[in-house]
């Protein structure tokens, strides 16, 4: 799939959807245009463990409030939502969500469907951002693409063939979960050795051992050639780049694009990714694989979700998107 930036007709020009970010810290929501341009947005803060009936209500409310008269709502072809869980997208459906309690088989797209009168759809976070890297940021024109999310948690997106793949039950692309050590680190998913054991933000700053409270102050020093500082980078992207080498072995992508605030971090850390990848994947797919930054930063969750709105409206994606 790649955005198709021609023939357009002036019904589809003004056409747009909404793109919902549901982070267990803030609510972030916008109207996308169909060339992943984002024409308004908008940030609340997440409730502690709020209800589905409060986020229905908030969502509802900000959007209503988005809506405004130089955006018709006939124009508007649905809501996407990204969603941090598990999600079964074909019934709209949240399983549970990672950091709010409460929610366990919500029929999310349906219960804020009725109260808005559009289609909703709803996805996972990270599969969500994989699609709008995908159609309108570093992925632009693959077809096997795997994307990644370095924060608190390591999320992760495959696209088989142009296509989102989720598995069998909607649990595919936990690469923050792919173990790199056989006794290794406990991990919150209750494994041992994951990736997200390693280079996840709060192992991060244990690793600074109290020098740096953040990674960006890692960056920082390691900017101004502060060894230690290197020496963290240098041990983060070599675990990284293990979990990558085995991800490249697998899926021969064309790319790997990775996101989330640790990835600005930037060459220090994609550099030694790109080389332990080289060092560790066969030959083949570690030489064709590009390891880019991801493009679309904090609105990421917001066009992605805009794309899985218009992926659900045939007429309005085929249009946007072939
Ligand atoms: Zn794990």
């Amino acid at each position: 799939m790649t955005a198709d930036s021609g023939q357009r007709t002036a019904d589809s020009k003004r056409q747009f959807a909404v793109g919902v970010d549901f982070g267990a810290t803030r609510i972030k929501m916008g109207l996308v245009n169909n060339r992943g341009k984002v024409l308004a947005r908008k940030v609340v803060p997440t409730l502690k463990d709020i209800s589905p009936a409060e986020f229905v209500r908030t969502v509802k409310n900000e959007i209503t409030e988005l809506l405004s008269d130089s955006f018709k709502c006939r124009d508007c072809v649905g809501i996407g939502i990204g969603a941090p869980g598990l999600v079964n997208s074909q019934r709209g459906m949240i399983q549970y969500l990672v950091n709010i309690n409460g929610w366990e088989n919500v029929s999310i797209a349906q219960a804020l469907g009725r109260r808005i009168h559009l289609p909703v759809r709803v996805d996972n976070d990270a599969n969500v951002m994989t699609l709008g890297e995908l159609v309108y940021g570093a992925g632009r024109g693959c077809k096997n693409l795997v994307c990644l999310t370095l924060g608190t948690g390591v999320g992760g997106g495959i696209i088989i063939g142009g296509e989102l793949y989720r598995g069998a039950t909607h649990a595919a692309g936990e690469i923050g979960h792919v173990a790199i050590e056989q006794d290794g680190r406990p991990c919150a998913c209750g494994g041992m050795g994951c990736v997200e054991a390693y280079v996840g933000n709060r192992r991060i700053i244990a690793l600074g051992k109290g020098k740096f409270s953040s990674p960006k102050q890692i960056s920082d020093a390691a900017r101004r050639g502060d060894r230690f500082a290197l020496s963290i980078w240098e041990q983060v992207g070599t675990h990284l780049g293990t979990a990558l080498a085995s991800v490249v072995n697998l899926l021969n992508p064309e790319k790997i694009v990775i996101g989330g605030g640790v990835a600005n971090a930037g060459g220090l850390l994609l550099d030694v990714v790109r080389k332990t990848v080289k060092e560790r994947a066969m030959e083949g797919p570690a030489g064709s694989v590009k390891i880019v930054k991801a493009q679309l930063g904090d609105n990421a969750g917001i066009v992605g979700g805009a794309v899985l709105a218009f992926s659900g409206q045939r007429t309005a994606f085929s249009k946007t998107v072939r």
